[in-house]
């Protein structure tokens, strides 16, 4: 990893590093992308839109749409505040909107429960192999599935 004061936020400080990122981005932290982030942030595993309209609209008392969730999502993977998990179909809050990786992550199949990891030496090499192979601008997805150490240990 690249020498930098590289931190995982969680609870307040990780939406106080997610509001300072997103408006240096130009970008407005209103009441619905802030209720949108606490949601995303409240899963211990990847949410769909679905699931984080779902939450919202419990916390709210109201009915809010997956669509205009799916909207806000979209703008939080453009500005690292959110990372999708392919494999998952699903999304989850980024633990370091400060800084830029190719962020790894296990998923297990059994519980879903998703460990977050960053390793620059690792996804250097695949972005290294994409650009021998002529491959141009390569996003790696890392994504390892298996079994977590608790449902090893059930
Ligand atoms: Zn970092
Ligand atoms: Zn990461
Ligand atoms: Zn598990």
């Amino acid at each position: 990893m690249s020498r930098h004061d590289h931190q995982h936020h969680e609870g307040e400080s990780l939406k106080v590093a997610a509001r300072e990122r997103l408006t240096r981005e130009g970008e407005q932290w209103t009441d619905m992308r802030e209720a949108v982030f606490e949601a995303l942030a409240g899963f211990d595993k990847p949410a769909s839109a679905y699931d984080i309209a779902e939450a919202v609209s419990k916390a709210q008392g109201r009915r809010v749409a997956a669509n205009s969730v799916y909207r806000i999502l979209d703008l939080f993977v453009n500005s690292n505040l959110a990372r999708r998990v392919e494999s998952a179909n699903a999304y989850v809050a980024n633990a370091h909107p400060d800084c830029l990786h190719d962020c790894i992550f296990l998923i297990c199949d059994h519980c879903g429960q998703t460990v977050h990891l960053d390793d620059d030496s690792l996804s250097g090499g695949v972005r290294q192999a994409a650009a021998s192979a002529g491959f141009s601008a390569p996003r790696p997805v890392i994504e390892v599935r298996g079994t977590c150490g608790d449902c090893e240990d059930a």
